[in-house]
């Protein structure tokens, strides 16, 4: 007998909460998610650090964190790039609008993702499109438009419904896939827009169950469903935000005037400050000679421990983290006092110094999942691994700053008003919701990064080294 062909879809449900997704599941709002969750399993997982959209879409897709992508945030700056020459396409970056389609050049080359390993796949709505063919990108057509209508008129679920339809086309048309990964965005939107709980995030969610139930009906007609391996799952939790601190206002207003999106023509900028989620901030001092990152003697020196403790003093700022004047060593510090993170790739250490801003106590784990296994309940998960992946680049600020909930650090360019942010380090933005189909997963603490080779091993496809565990 032949082997039975197997495929993957893959549904991501940007910015759905476990929270709000085991709530809708239990009143029956989402009785397609739910018939899977009770034949397959539902697990909780964390995503990486920026918890936001495009960043977190690099772990499952690629097996790696945004550090060693070099892409440490859905904006970012390049200070060395910038001092050679501030007008380079390498020296500022924003996914939020036009230079959405430069990921995919920025990413390494030598880091395929799922949709180049998978054989036969297809994209919906999603930007990391490298080698995917324009037939094969399902929600390219009319994408800018749509989303341009969505994001101004704040109607969104247009999007989700017509990525829908365009999935039905693909399974109607005859053709065959193995892989299909389908971006839903609205739950992201009217979670920024609304709230994590409005009624119309609510059927956001039911959008997306909706599809799930007329592809699963599809696919068990051409009798593909049972070798078929569905995924629901999402790159970042959403929290409601009351009020927002403009980084970038608060460093003009201390002396350092600063460059930030939209604004890139600032002349003689004296630092830079590039915001993701809303809840994720990067600060770059410019007032110094060289391009290299700053450590902390190098903050001392440029920053001063007065502005450090007067940024630390805002009601918005959860803690700052900067590079130690240690190899591989990072300062977490808040307004109680610092601690250290150490990380060689394998050995994970967290001392509190003069305070424990992440409330860990002391610890020391001997490999990554060690690492997530000591954490994954705390308020920070996985916060040793995710601090140290962030500054594998040079491009992590050099002050980052991640916000407490409620709060987020934008406030002058964003319209519509933000209601909603994510990007942080807490655990609300960091943990996602993960349901299977399929049995017989490991039952161990799970990061969105061990989806890729789970994947590529269910397919019986060869899994690149370094990246992640496979979960089957
Ligand atoms: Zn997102």
């Amino acid at each position: 007998m032949m082997k039975a062909k197997k495929r993957v879809l893959f549904y991501l449900l940007d910015g759905a909460r476990p929270d709000v997704l085991s709530e809708l599941l239990k009143e029956g709002h989402l009785p397609n998610l739910a018939q899977i969750k009770a034949e397959g399993g539902y697990r909780e997982a964390t995503t990486c650090f920026p918890s936001t959209t495009g960043p977190a879409y690099l772990p499952f897709l690629t097996g790696q964190f945004p550090g060693p992508m070099n892409i440490p945030g859905i904006r970012w700056f390049d200070k060395k790039a910038f001092k050679e020459n501030r007008w380079s396409t390498a020296a500022v970056r924003t996914y939020c609008g036009p230079q959405a389609s430069l990921f995919n050049t920025d990413m390494p080359s030598d880091r395929p993702t799922l949709l180049e390993l998978m054989g036969e796949s297809y994209n919906l709505y999603n930007m990391i499109t490298r080698n995917v063919p324009d037939d094969h990108d399902l929600g390219k057509k009319g994408k800018s438009w749509l989303y341009l209508r969505a994001h101004f008129l704040k109607r969104h679920h247009p999007v989700d419904v017509q990525g829908h339809e365009r999935i039905m086309q693909l399974l109607n048309s005859g053709k065959d896939l193995d892989f299909l990964f389908a971006v839903f965005p609205s739950v992201d939107w009217d979670s920024h827009y609304h709230h994590v709980r409005d009624h119309r995030t609510i059927a956001a969610y039911k959008i997306a169950d909706n599809s799930l139930g007329e592809v699963r009906n599809l696919l068990e007609k051409k009798g593909w469903w049972e070798d078929t391996l569905f995924l629901l799952t999402s790159d970042h939790g959403l929290t409601p935000t009351h009020t927002h601190l403009d980084l970038a206002s608060w460093m003009t207003d201390q002396g350092l005037k600063s460059l930030s999106h939209p604004i890139l023509w600032t002349s003689n900028p004296k630092s830079a400050v590039m915001i993701s989620g809303n809840s994720f901030g990067s600060i770059h001092l410019l007032n110094h000679p060289g391009g290299q990152p700053l450590n902390q003697q190098g903050l001392k020196d440029h920053f001063g421990a007065e502005r450090i403790q007067s940024l630390l003093g805002e009601k918005a700022v959860d803690f700052a983290i900067y590079r130690g004047i240690k190899e591989k060593e990072y300062i977490v510090e808040n307004g109680a006092g610092t601690a250290t993170v150490f990380s060689d790739r394998q050995q994970f250490e967290y001392h509190p110094l003069t305070g424990d801003p992440l409330g860990l106590g002391d610890l020391h784990c001997n490999s990554p999942r060690a690492a997530l296994e000591a954490t994954f309940h705390r308020e920070y998960p996985d916060a040793m691994v995710q601090i140290s992946q962030l500054f594998e680049s040079k491009r992590a600020g050099d002050l980052i700053i991640s916000a407490k909930n409620g709060y987020d650090l934008r406030g002058t360019w964003e319209f519509p008003e933000h209601k909603g942010s994510h990007g942080s380090l807490r655990k609300e933005h960091m943990v996602v919701p993960m349901v299977c189909n399929q049995q017989g997963w490991a039952d161990h603490a799970t990061r969105t990064a061990d989806l890729f080779p789970t994947l590529l091993k269910w397919m019986g496809k060869p899994i690149p080294e370094n990246c992640g565990d496979a979960l089957i």
